[in-house]
């Protein structure tokens, strides 16, 4: 499937907008965690007044003249200017500010956020459907038997740089890891703790890994996690990515480095 762009004589804005239905509100806000993914406040509350949120279009359904011109050439998501994918939940002010006088930049960046958060949503939806457990703890396994020259690679690893890098929010990147760390906290700990006389070699693991990514600009923060990543998956081709993912986070997180950047 080719990127779809946009040009002022393509078929994309429909006439009518779309009601969304409650279930696909919901579906919004689950993919933001609740959170305006562009100023982070929450959206969301028990309260009546908490609940502050609005459901962008991305590319306009009405564009302006104006917007018209500024937005020739961009990528566009989903059918249509109604589909699921062309739309966002954000904050009132977020949502009235990108609405006037939209740029480029602004766009592009909504583009990208929407691009991550679709792949996180995914992630999330395909670790629901699949007992990742086992994979955890084979990545577990793996970890155990790295020797030091191993991680002396790591350090080579992770000052690659990822072609074609997306414009991040690094506080995408925080959430994900997160949300993985809170999930399988509990399990990672229990198993470490079944490998006993391993302990001590994990606490190494952990603070290893854990300065390879602190040893980094903040703006690097992602490539480095997704290097990081790579670099522990490439251990044995058995290991589901995933569990990599979830390995590193919780290394990363247990070494309470988000503590100190908040
Ligand atoms: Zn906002």
């Amino acid at each position: 499937m080719g990127i779809k762009v946009y040009h002022k004589d393509i078929d994309y804005c429909k006439d009518k907008r779309r009601n969304i239905p409650d279930s696909e509100k919901i579906m919004h806000l689950r993919e933001v965690s609740f959170r305006c993914p562009i100023c982070s406040r929450s959206i969301y509350g028990k309260n009546k007044k908490d609940k502050i949120y609005e459901i962008a279009h991305i590319f306009p359904h009405s564009p302006t003249e104006h917007e018209k011109e500024i937005l020739d050439g961009v990528e566009l998501l989903g059918e249509d200017s109604e589909s699921y994918e062309n739309k966002i939940a954000l904050c009132e002010t977020c949502h009235h500010k990108y609405d006037t006088d939209k740029t480029i930049e602004e766009y592009n960046n909504l583009v990208s956020i929407k691009k991550k958060l679709s792949v996180i949503q995914k992630t999330d939806d395909e670790l629901a459907s699949i007992n990742i457990d086992n994979d955890i703890v084979k990545v577990l396994e793996v970890v155990a038997k790295l020797s030091d020259e191993e991680f002396d690679k790591l350090e080579k690893y992770k000052s690659l740089k990822i072609d074609n890098k997306i414009e991040d929010k690094y506080s995408l990147l925080k959430r994900k890891i997160k949300h993985y760390v809170s999930e399988y906290y509990l399990f990672i700990e229990e198993q470490l703790r079944n490998l006993d006389e391993k302990e001590k070699k994990f606490k190494i693991i952990a603070n290893q890994i854990n300065t390879a990514y602190l040893s980094c600009c903040t703006e690097d923060k992602d490539d480095v996690f997704n290097n990081i990543v790579n670099w522990l998956n490439s251990k044995d081709v058995t290991l589901n990515y995933d569990a990599c993912v979830i390995v590193v986070s919780f290394f990363v997180q247990n070494c309470e480095v988000f503590d100190e950047v908040a």
